[in-house]
């Protein structure tokens, strides 16, 4: 997704609004011959913030020495890609189009450079949201790379230090990434169901553990969407107990048998009120403009409401909400390498992926119309065979 920055934005090459060299929708004839040492690759991406997703063609880089070539298989479709298509986030991260989102992939690993050591050709890998940051600073070193201070390169619209203009995701037939930013895909995973473990579950993951969620805590997830659904699987395998708060009365009994031991209709006044001032923790997911203060007053003394939803517009709070009870709110973004590849691991060890929807690219503005809407069970998974 989105991290915030420390640097203003429009620092970052990659927001600046211009043509990205490398990529051209393929009916367009190339406007100037694509740098050496690159090929092709067939995605879909968007051109501008109202156009439909299509065809295009991108140049990628051939693999460097400490580089993996991916044949990507299946890649997940966050809301995220949806904000960054439609410049949602244009105050913050503005879109460089053509924009070819996904950070939720997961595919074989067709070549790698001579270097590299943690993955091999025929290996099933993934790779997640970030695909470069500067490994040297305080951060990066403590396997935050989220937090780079450099800000880390996303796997889309980031600043493509190899190819110059900005990277392209997953809605790709293939990616190289450098193998620090490469994860390993449990064998126990099913490929499809693990895609959106790399960016909804690691984003759930790494608050839920950073807050030491687990028993004898209660614990709410707001926003039963790939984030949500996520938070109530990571949450109830720690141990707490799992309260969701959905605005879709229809999906409380998927809620419970993802693993919520009670759901909240936050619409219903009452039944909020019921649950003031009794949580120790709660995650917001939603991908909306909604009430912070509604859920600040349910944490008890001392509790702490983390947000990861990114609404692009600002949240009014109610300072009193902290002041009484010395409540925190804090914000999460993804996770880093190294917990990414224990987030992995830890689904395999409980034996869940996500809940998916696959589906072929052909149906992806589709498919935005269904999330933009909230109809989605869980989170819809891209087969890459249909790219063919
Ligand atoms: P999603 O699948 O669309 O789920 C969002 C859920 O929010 C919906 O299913 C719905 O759940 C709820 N919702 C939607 N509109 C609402 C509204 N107006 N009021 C109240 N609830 C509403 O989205 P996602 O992929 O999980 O992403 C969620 C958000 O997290 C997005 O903003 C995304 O950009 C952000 N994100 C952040 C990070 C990070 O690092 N912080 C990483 C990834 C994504 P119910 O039907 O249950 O109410
Ligand atoms: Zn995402």
């Amino acid at each position: 997704m989105a991290p915030a920055t420390k640097k203003p934005p429009t620092k970052n090459p990659a927001t600046k609004k211009k043509a990205a060299p490398g990529a051209q929708p393929s009916k367009a004839p190339a406007s100037k011959a694509p740098p050496s040492k690159t090929y092709t690759a067939k995605a879909w991406g968007a051109g501008s913030a109202t156009s439909k997703l299509a065809p295009l063609t991108i140049q990628r880089r051939e693999p460097g020495p400490k580089d993996v070539q991916i044949e990507i298989l299946w890649c997940g479709i966050c809301h995220s890609d949806l904000h960054q298509v439609r410049d949602e986030w244009k105050e913050a991260m503005p879109t460089v189009y053509p924009c070819v989102p996904g950070h939720e992939i997961v595919g074989r690993v067709t070549k790698v450079g001579r270097d590299v050591k943690k993955v091999k050709e025929g290996d099933t890998a993934a790779v997640g949201c970030m695909v470069d940051s500067d490994r040297t600073c305080p951060s990066c070193r403590d396997g935050l790379e989220q937090f780079c201070e450099q800000m880390a390169t996303f796997t889309y619209n980031g600043p493509d230090k190899h190819l110059g203009g900005v990277t392209y995701g997953g809605y790709s037939d293939s990616i190289v990434v450098d193998e620090h930013f490469v994860l390993r895909v449990p064998k126990k995973l099913d490929p499809a169901s693990a895609a959106p473990l790399l960016c909804a579950g690691i984003t759930t993951y790494s608050p839920l553990r950073h807050w030491k969620v687990g028993k004898g805590q209660k614990v709410g997830i707001v926003g039963l969407g790939g984030l949500g659904h996520m938070g109530v699987k990571i949450a109830n395998a720690l141990g707490a107990r799992v309260v969701l708060f959905t605005t879709s009365p229809g999906k409380s009994a998927d809620a419970r048998r993802l693993g919520a031991h009670e759901v909240v209709v936050s619409k219903d006044a009452g039944a909020m009120l019921k649950q003031a001032a009794s949580f120790d923790f709660i995650l917001d997911t939603v991908s909306a403009l909604h009430d912070l203060n509604a859920y600040l007053a349910l944490l008890k003394r001392d509790g702490t409401l983390v947000q990861v939803g990114a609404p692009p517009q600002p949240v009014p709070i109610s300072v009193f909400n902290l002041i009484f009870g010395r409540r925190s709110l804090a914000g999460s973004a993804i996770g880093g390498i190294r917990e990414t590849q224990e987030m992995l691991d830890f689904c395999a060890d409980h034996g869940f992926g996500a809940d998916v929807e696959v589906i072929p690219v052909q149906k992806v503005n589709e498919a935005y119309d269904r999330l933009k809407k909230g109809d989605v069970k869980y989170r819809f998974v891209i087969d890459m065979a249909s790219m063919k």
